[in-house]
């Protein structure tokens, strides 16, 4: 009896630890198994770590003098697809089409708001990390052209039998080629692809093929995210199906387009406190190993581990770390400056914000947009404008773009008629104000004099 009792406690604490600390992100996984196929890898990938450092500190040297705009004054524009590969069943889980549409809404507003410090829950962050919050100043917007220039609604359902996807297979590259059962990436140099679907892996919520893997044997048509489609999307009710529950406010996909934009986990790759170890982030603390919500309730602050055993802790409430959703709160400003410094010349991040015409939607649908009117007033203005819109309804966002495409102003809730800008703080010259309707867009210009 004792010998059985000893047996089934070995096994539940198996199935306790496996379900505490199975990884939920294979970024990492898939760089390693990549890296063990070749040596050359191995040395890229040395090489990739000290030039991604160097870039982020020319970056850093650019702002302080004034060649590159602060954070706060340049916001960058990223057309995003998702390509949603689920069988029938599967896609009824998520409501079918007008519940992948809610979920892509919500999923979007979630990550706009990580991504431009705007999530509320920023308010828990420790005092003592509050000053590190960085503001990211990345948006993510639906892509209406598709590359042959048809219309989308910035995703694409795609019917499938492949009952679930694995990361064993072509290291998880299934979802990314229709020879596969997939669905093959659009342009990557001017769509962010991410893929839906149901990961043969259970605790595995995501994954992501950053553009520097390149140089481990990936393809550029393999850039972009994977996602479980349960937890795509934000929970709007209790109804809603999510899988694991405890990852329901979008943030899968804020700490895999975290990888996108070069980031690793603030836990590096190992249990050793630097090198491989640690992220290459300055103001993360070194951290040991991943955190996971061991209850319902967040880790305590301070949390101490062998590679930060005094002062504040480690930052387990870190996007890229592995606590549930509704436990993590930021970027840091490093972490931020390393993700902004990737938006190079010839790099895929810029080239992504350089091809916004396919966030219009197509000519026959935005040459008539809407019925409604919009007044600009006054134009040519010497910085304080207003726009007055005469109808609003279905607007979903207003949003000014300056002439190197770059975002300046942004409102994506629209219930109001009045908007008062003040552009006094922008230089002068000629801006795009874009008027997002559900059915089309309309596009105005405005002159800073
Ligand atoms: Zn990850």
């Amino acid at each position: 009896m004792k010998k059985i009792t000893l047996i089934l406690s070995a096994l539940l604490l198996g199935v306790l630890s496996f379900g505490q600390n199975a990884e939920k992100c294979a970024t990492i996984q898939l760089l390693q198994q990549r890296i063990q196929t070749n040596p050359v890898y191995q040395k890229a990938y040395t090489d990739f770590r000290k030039e991604n450092q160097a870039q982020s500190d020319i970056y850093l040297q650019n702002i302080s003098s004034g060649v590159q705009q602060k954070t706060t004054q340049t916001n960058y524009v990223i057309p995003v697809v998702f390509h949603v590969v689920l069988t029938q069943p599967k896609l009824n889980q998520l409501g079918g089409t007008s519940g992948v549409r809610d979920r892509m809404l919500s999923q979007l507003d979630a990550i706009n708001k990580d991504y431009n410090a705007k999530n509320i829950d920023s308010t828990s962050i420790p005092s003592p990390f509050k000053p590190l919050f960085g503001n990211a100043g990345i948006l993510f917007a639906p892509a209406h052209r598709k590359p042959d220039n048809t219309s989308t609604e910035g995703f694409d359902i795609v019917l499938t039998t492949i009952s679930s996807f694995s990361i064993n297979n072509h290291y998880g590259s299934d979802p990314k080629f229709s020879g596969y059962g997939g669905v093959d990436a659009w342009d990557p140099t001017k769509y962010l692809n991410i893929w839906v679907v149901d990961i043969t892996e259970n605790t595995l919520l995501g994954y992501t093929i950053p553009p520097s893997f390149i140089n481990y044997g990936f393809q550029e048509t393999e850039f972009g995210v994977v996602i479980d489609y349960g937890n795509f999307g934000k929970r709007a009710s209790m109804s809603q199906y999510f899988n694991p529950s405890t990852n329901d406010l979008g943030r899968t996909l804020t700490h895999e387009v975290g990888h996108f934009f070069e980031l690793e986990h603030t836990f590096g790759q190992d249990s050793t406190c630097s090198g491989t170890g640690d992220d290459g982030i300055a103001d993360t603390p070194p951290q040991s190993d991943a955190t996971y919500n061991t209850t319902t309730a967040c880790p305590n602050f301070p949390k101490f581990d062998i590679c930060t055993p005094t002062g504040n802790g480690i930052m387990w409430m870190n996007f890229m770390d592995y606590v549930d959703d509704k436990c993590m709160y930021l970027f840091t400003k490093q972490q931020v400056n390393r993700m902004r410094s990737q938006f190079v010349p010839s790099g895929i991040p810029l080239s992504l914000t350089q091809s916004l015409e396919v966030l219009n939607w197509p000519n026959g649908i935005a040459t008539t947009p809407t019925k409604s009117q919009v007044e600009l007033f006054p134009n040519p203005t010497k910085g304080k404008f207003d726009i007055n819109l005469m109808n609003i309804e279905g607007l979903e966002q207003i949003t000014i773009i300056n002439t190197l495409g770059q975002m300046v102003y942004h409102y994506s809730n629209c219930s109001e008629k009045h908007y008062e800008i003040d552009f006094t703080a922008q230089p002068k010259g000629i801006y795009l104000i874009q008027y997002q309707y559900k059915a089309g867009n309309k596009t105005q210009k405005i002159v800073l004099e």
